[in-house]
């Protein structure tokens, strides 16, 4: 049976001694009573919530699936969702970070990144549900009409209704321009909504009694393309103006995918049978009422990656240190048992160690990136909302991607740890593989992500995003210039980002002769910037570390230890990456199609 020890410590130190979240509060008006004492109480209740009731859901989600009642359209979750749900509604947890107006508790952003991390350790499947109700409360709060925000968002908020996001048709995924589902005007003020959704996570359940779907569709008559897509809110049940349930409306779900992962989240083909539905937004700018909720959406699935990391790291290390399996090279360990533990073994230390320095660099990055969310939301000034902007944008498509990628290779070696015990189902290792995988697919693919980092994040705005991160790395470089015992790690920080800096400008160049050129380089783009990042965390943890060492406490030798290894060990693939990258487009483009 797998195992889940919230990782609360890392918490604390992530937001009081590296981020120093509390001091970043004091300067925003919204959360300037926001102490450290009711942060790590509100995380050591989420961890209690999220190991207690959320996590002896995973294997029986997984087991059983949801179920489609054919005739009634009605979807079962499997056993204890519903009463984890109600427990989750109970205990207010959906409204942690919404607005106090709308019956939320107003918490900054970055405690609900802690929480939703622990609640996707516990069970992926299961935190799906809450969470994209969040994304659909920030797509209303922002783009909603007054009627529209009172009718929906205290039922968000509440948890009493959950939401979905509906972009996906069979011949439209990455590409929303192709979108059939089609809007007609009603003579009161609505729209009749008929077209085919595939895909829709959370589409159809027995958690609650409503769900407010956000749909795209088009307009009659609106240009092709993205172009011409709107956003429409479209209920489950009717609601009335005085906010009770009317008719139940004409969307509904005509199957369940068959899928690979995550097995208890309810992933429906949900038809559109002249649904009514209201616009949210301008009409024919649905995408950006939608890109609210899809930034919040990607930030998201980077946590369901980390949290997957982080729990398949706790069992494989804590079977490493029970397993037996041959002698350490150098000689028996063990001296007392007819084997040493596994844990002896350089590789399998490695394969630990990868796992852990994804974990603690995701979760460093992740924390950071939900800061900016707050200061770009509630910053004191109108210049530090817009840096915060910047940088919330450009690490988005950062930690979609490089956290997934992370999170499949960590979840497979976390996996191989276990030897074939891996591959049994009972030790829950080969279910966590198979949740990671989805996540470097959907909110769109990796390669999705790069193109943007790239093309739209860092060349667009001629690098303006990426030199508000490279000046944070060259201050820290400058800083500990003279430091010798930050030397191992200020050196690769500072060599990388002035490689950054030339892979930048050397692809700019030649996207300017060949766009193909971006598209060419763009994942490992990705790859490299993911790690620039991780460098500057690290080193920036490492000085933490090395400070507090002698204080005795074991979290900083391992702190220490860890940093070190991710320098040694996990840097270095920046190399390659940089090399291929530079390898530009011709070794892509040069085999014709017909001979693939
Ligand atoms: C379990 C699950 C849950 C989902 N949940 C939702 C949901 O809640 N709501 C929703 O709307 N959708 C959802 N999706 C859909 C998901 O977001 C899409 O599957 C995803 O965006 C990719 O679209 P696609 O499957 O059509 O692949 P395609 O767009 O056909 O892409 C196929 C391949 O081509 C690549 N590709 C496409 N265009 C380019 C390009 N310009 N340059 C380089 N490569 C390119 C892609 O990266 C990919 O590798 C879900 C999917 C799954 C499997």
């Amino acid at each position: 049976m797998p195992q889940y020890s919230p990782p609360l410590r890392d918490m604390r130190f992530l937001m009081h001694e590296l981020l120093d979240v509390t001091g970043e509060f004091k300067r925003m008006p919204a959360h300037a009573e926001t102490g450290a004492d009711t942060i790590d109480a509100v995380l050591e209740e989420a961890g209690k919530f999220a190991a207690s009731v959320v996590f002896p859901l995973n294997q029986v989600g997984d087991r059983e699936g949801c179920r489609l009642d054919p005739a009634s359209h009605a979807v079962t979750t499997p056993t204890g969702f519903k009463a984890a749900y109600a427990q989750y509604v109970a205990g207010g947890w959906p409204g942690l970070s919404c607005d106090p107006a709308h019956g939320g508790q107003g918490l900054p952003h970055v405690v609900n990144q802690c929480a939703y991390e622990m609640l996707f350790s516990a069970c992926q499947s299961w935190a799906m549900y809450p969470t994209l109700s969040h994304a659909a409360y920030a797509a209303l709060y922002y783009h909603g009409t007054p009627e529209q925000k009172a009718l929906y968002l205290a039922r968000l908020t509440s948890g009493d209704w959950t939401g979905t996001m509906c972009l996906t048709e069979a011949q439209c995924g990455t590409d929303l321009g192709l979108l059939r589902t089609v809007a007609e005007p009603q003579p009161d003020g609505t729209y009749r909504l008929r077209g085919e959704k595939i895909f829709i996570s959370a589409g159809e359940h027995d958690l609650t009694e409503n769900i407010v779907h956000l749909v795209l569709a088009r307009l009659p008559g609106a240009p092709s393309g993205t172009r011409g897509v709107s956003l429409f809110v479209v209920p489950k049940f009717l609601v009335k103006a005085d906010g009770s349930l009317g008719a139940r409306n004409g969307i509904y779900c005509g199957a369940l995918e068959h899928k690979m992962g995550i097995r208890g989240n309810s992933t429906c083909q949900l038809v559109l049978d002249g649904a009514i539905g209201s616009l949210v937004g301008e009409p024919n700018k649905g995408l950006n009422a939608m890109f609210v909720m899809m930034n919040a959406a990607r930030l998201g699935v980077g946590s369901q990656s980390l949290g997957l990391t982080e729990v398949a790291y706790q069992n494989a290390a804590a079977y490493a240190k029970d397993r037996l399996q041959m002698r350490a090279l150098s000689g028996p360990k063990a001296k007392d048992k007819p084997a040493d533990p596994i844990i002896v073994h350089p590789d399998v230390r490695k394969m630990l160690l990868t796992a852990r320095a994804y974990a603690e660099g995701g979760r460093a990055l992740a924390t950071w990136a939900a800061l900016q969310l707050d200061r770009q939301v509630s910053g004191a000034s109108a210049a530090e909302r817009e840096e915060a902007t910047d940088l919330a944008a450009l690490v988005t498509p950062i930690t979609k991607a490089f956290l997934t990628d992370n999170g499949w290779t960590a979840t497979t070696l976390c996996q191989q740890v276990f030897g074939g015990h891996g591959y049994i189902t009972e030790w829950g290792m080969e279910q966590y593989v198979r949740d990671a995988r989805i996540n470097t697919i959907y909110e769109g693919t990796n390669t999705v992500q790069s193109l943007d980092l790239l093309g739209r994040k860092v060349l667009g705005d001629g690098g303006a995003k990426l030199r508000r991160f490279g000046k944070m790395v060259s201050e820290l470089v400058a800083a500990e210039a003279g430091n010798e015992a930050m030397k191992e790690f200020i050196a690769p920080l500072g060599e990388l980002g002035e490689k950054v800096t030339k892979l930048t400008m050397e692809v700019g160049m030649k996207a300017m002769s060949n766009p193909e050129e971006v598209g060419a380089a763009a994942v490992d783009y990705l790859r490299v910037l993911g790690h620039l990042f991780f460098a500057y965390f690290f080193a920036r943890m490492a000085k933490l570390a090395l400070a507090r060492q002698s204080s005795g406490d074991p979290f900083y030798r391992a702190k220490l230890i860890t940093a070190r290894f991710y320098f040694a060990k996990l840097l270095p693939e920046t190399a390659s990456l940089i090399r291929s990258a530079r390898a530009g487009v011709a070794p892509l483009m040069e085999m014709p199609a017909e001979l693939f």
